[in-house]
């Protein structure tokens, strides 16, 4: 798509940026180009359970930050319970209260996504809460989550959309019982055994949280190596590490099938021994995350997916932003690198 008319589109809805997706891709991009003195809008989509909408994407509302909430309260538990007696320290009756645990993790939540409201509103990003769809001729088409349209220009288009789990045809996701990361963040009581399908480091992390507050957690990973991506010393100490920590990791483990009856879900994998069978009460299917291009595109958007490896999917905004700058559209995501995921490129046609 050529990129030759330098005026600023000219219209109510006219900017000269419009960044669709608000998670760290995205909001760090609207930030620096409205302080480089562009107009800027921001559409992100996101909403939570209750409804509410927040900026701040996978990261503020679902990954990071709510992980690192629960990993350190968790960590406190644990050393409370694991390691203060060693040091001479007694602690009579500490309890947990994971109501209040989870209630500390949302309000952090809350107070960093709003805090890029207020991020906005100091460099002048215009905040659109609704669904973006890039038409012709950088066109954007805005459906706001009461319904309504309208139709934005802008002389360059920031697509960073993000990602979303990839989902276990054989055990496909049935909440409560069969989460994603994002349902494993807000369970509201310890399970008593706790299945991870995956040994990335969400799986590792989000299984650490849960044993360290008492759950029995069984992880099974199909690869034959720990941490196969990592370097191997690392992976090897990290391994002692986690299974000192109480982490019963199955490597060689692919998963069959997985049915909720009841309370619990039967898992069905194979290892090396032939066919194995395991009952938990809640299953975390981890097994990494794919490119979220859900309704992106509209009719000629000016250019085209392809499915060759790139480095698009793990584009910081800062990249994405200087290719904004030269092709008038570019699509910057950042995402720990899975090896199921299906690299997504964006190409100019
Ligand atoms: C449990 C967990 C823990 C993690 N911990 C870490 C960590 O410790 N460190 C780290 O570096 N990374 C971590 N990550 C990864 C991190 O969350 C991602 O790398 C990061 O969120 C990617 O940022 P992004 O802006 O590309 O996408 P996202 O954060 O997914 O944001 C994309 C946003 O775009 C919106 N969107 C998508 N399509 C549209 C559309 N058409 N219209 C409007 N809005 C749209 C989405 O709703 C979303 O809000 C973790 C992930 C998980 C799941």
């Amino acid at each position: 798509m050529k990129n030759d008319d330098k005026q600023p589109s000219n219209g109510a809805d006219a900017f000269d940026v419009v960044v669709i997706g608000g998670g760290p891709a995205g909001y760090p991009a609207a930030i620096r180009a409205a302080q480089n003195k562009l107009s800027v809008a921001c559409i992100d989509e996101w909403k939570n359970r209750d409804g509410s909408a927040a900026f701040g994407g996978t990261c503020l509302n679902a990954g990071c930050i709510p992980s690192k909430a629960l990993l350190e309260s968790t960590e406190l538990y644990h050393r409370v319970h694991e390691e203060f007696a060693v040091h001479g320290i007694k602690v009579a009756g500490a309890t947990l209260d994971l109501a209040q645990m989870q209630k500390r993790k949302g309000g952090i939540v809350r107070g960093m996504t709003q805090g890029i409201l207020a991020l906005f509103k100091a460099a002048g990003v215009t905040p659109l809460q609704g669904h973006g769809r890039l038409l012709a001729g950088r066109r954007i088409e805005f459906t706001a989550h009461d319904g309504t349209r309208r139709e934005l220009s802008a002389r360059h288009v920031v697509l960073a959309s993000g990602s979303t789990p990839i989902e276990l045809r054989s055990a496909p996701f049935a909440a409560p019982h069969i989460v994603d990361s994002w349902g494993a963040l807000d369970l509201d009581a310890v399970p008593k055994r706790l299945g991870v399908i995956g040994a990335g480091v969400i799986g590792l992390e989000l299984g650490s949280v849960w044993r360290r507050l008492g759950a029995e957690v069984v992880v099974l990973e199909a690869l034959p190596d720990f941490l196969a991506f990592a370097d191997q010393a690392l992976a090897k100490e990290a391994l002692r590490h986690f299974r000192k920590l109480g982490l019963d990791i199955r490597l060689g483990a692919k998963v069959t099938g997985a049915a909720v009856s009841g309370a619990t879900v039967d898992v069905s994998y194979e290892d090396a021994k032939g066919a194995q069978h395991l009952s938990v009460e809640r299953l975390v299917v981890a097994i990494g995350r794919r490119p979220y291009t859900r309704d992106l595109l509209g009719p000629d958007p000016g250019c085209s997916w392809t499915n060759a490896a790139s480095s698009a999917s793990i584009t910081p905004a800062a990249r994405a932003w200087r290719a904004c700058g030269r092709s008038g559209i570019a699509y910057g995501a950042r995402c720990w690198p899975t090896r199921a995921r299906r690299r997504a490129r964006w190409s100019r046609t």
